[in-house]
């Protein structure tokens, strides 16, 4: 195992009728901005909720934060923190809501230009505001985890950053909350997961025995309920073990002492940024492919994942390695997400425009050994490709 350091300060508060407790956690005396989305939280009661909870607190409100959120959107609310003097924002809604709020958080007292926050990947920020969220749509962990990501559409680029001064404060998982979810969002929470341990889980091994057995855990329990959480919207246990589920898939647990990828997520981002997928169809299109390209540097950890997580013991290495790429893709389109770039119907020489963006956002170096290169990303692409 790797040397480490962990440090999580996130407080989860797990159940139904949580939001009832953010009083709590948030000073009595707080000027609270309340940001969220286009709307989901008004018409499934979550708003409501909140209010009945700390709305005396709230100064003021911040809406349309985007799927995908817009760097001008956050600026624009960065600037109605300082203008208000709000010191805590409460995020209510999905990954893009609490990735949104954290830089809205970290922008609001950065003394340069704000552009820089996700060109330096984080580096520079000195001080955060205070939040916490209430998470609508289990998927991409951002409700315990440090990182975000940014979108600015006149540059066509999507771009990470991270910052320990990021972390919620505290975070309520209310599985209740997330039984409005359309199917398609269903879908992105079981897939982003999946892709999150695999990143961090489908490496070269380094006898990290516990976070191996770990990642797959949360694979199987996703495997096993997936299909029944877009059956059964309103099972309170499905929706509970899919919602920590996501949690634990990128709260740092299972990634501390291993070495971690991110290539497919590096990819996955241009394809947003160029062509508007959603961040988990990208997943679906760039992992099996991915894992396909890569297969030999990959193969202990592959062999490993075929026997251990889809029980597939028959054959050499290369054979279980195959077969468990195709069981994972078969699982991806089970679901109903498209797992090739002709299947949301873009042309093959989109493949050139995604290779020139990567190259211009610096994503050139990808992968746990650092050598998913252009060429490599080219080569992943064409494999994704139909
Ligand atoms: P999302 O973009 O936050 O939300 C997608 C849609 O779902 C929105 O239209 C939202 O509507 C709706 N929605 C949310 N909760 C709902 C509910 N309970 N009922 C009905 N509709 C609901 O989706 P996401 O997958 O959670 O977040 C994706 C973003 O997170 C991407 O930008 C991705 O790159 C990023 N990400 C971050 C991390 C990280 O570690 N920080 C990891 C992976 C991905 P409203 O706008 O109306 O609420
Ligand atoms: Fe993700």
């Amino acid at each position: 195992m790797n040397n480490f350091s962990f440090y999580n300060p996130t407080k989860i508060l797990f159940g139904e009728g949580q939001i009832a407790n953010i009083g709590k956690e948030i000073p009595e005396d707080a000027r609270v901005m309340l940001a969220y989305g286009g709307g989901s939280i008004k018409s499934n009661g979550v708003y409501q909720q909140i209010i009945d909870a700390i709305g005396n607190r709230i100064v003021c409100e911040f809406s349309g934060i985007e799927a995908n959120p817009e760097f001008e959107t956050l600026c624009r609310a960065a600037d109605e923190v300082n203008e208000h003097k709000v010191d805590f924002i409460l995020a209510a809604g999905g990954g893009s809501v609490v990735d949104g709020v954290k830089f809205i958080a970290a922008a609001a007292n950065f003394a340069g230009d704000r552009w820089e926050i996700l060109t330096k990947g984080g580096k520079g920020i000195e001080s955060a505001i205070a939040f916490g969220s209430v998470l609508t749509l289990p998927a991409t962990g951002s409700e315990m985890n440090s990182g975000s990501v940014v979108t600015r559409a006149e540059y066509k680029a999507k771009l990470p950053f991270g910052s320990p001064l990021v972390f919620p404060q505290f975070s309520v998982l209310d599985p209740t909350t997330t039984y409005t979810l359309p199917i398609r969002q269903v879908i992105n929470g079981v897939i982003d997961p999946f892709t999150h341990v695999m990143e961090q889980y489908l490496t070269y091994p380094v006898g990290a025995h516990l976070q191996d057995r770990l990642a797959e855990a949360i694979l199987q329990t996703l495997i096993d309920i997936g299909p029944e959480a877009l059956a059964q919207p309103e099972n309170y246990e499905i929706r509970a073990n899919i919602m920590w589920c996501a949690t634990m898939a990128l709260n740092g647990l299972i990634g501390v002492g291993v070495p971690q990828d991110w290539s497919t997520h590096m990819i996955g981002h241009e394809l947003t940024a160029l062509y508007g997928l959603d961040h988990a169809q990208t997943l679906a299109v760039v992992l099996p492919a991915n894992l396909r390209v890569r297969k030999a540097d990959k193969l202990a950890k592959l062999s490993q994942f075929a026997e251990r997580v889809w029980g597939i013991t028959e054959g050499s290495d290369d054979e279980k390695a195959e077969a468990a790429i195709a069981k994972t893709e078969e699982f991806f389109r089970n679901l109903g997400a498209g797992t090739r770039i002709e299947d949301y119907d873009l042309e093959p020489s989109v493949i050139n425009t995604i290779i020139k963006q990567l190259e211009s956002h610096g994503m050139v170096k990808l992968g746990e050994n650092k050598d998913v290169t252009p060429e490599v990303s080219r080569k992943i692409l064409e494999a994704a490709l139909r």
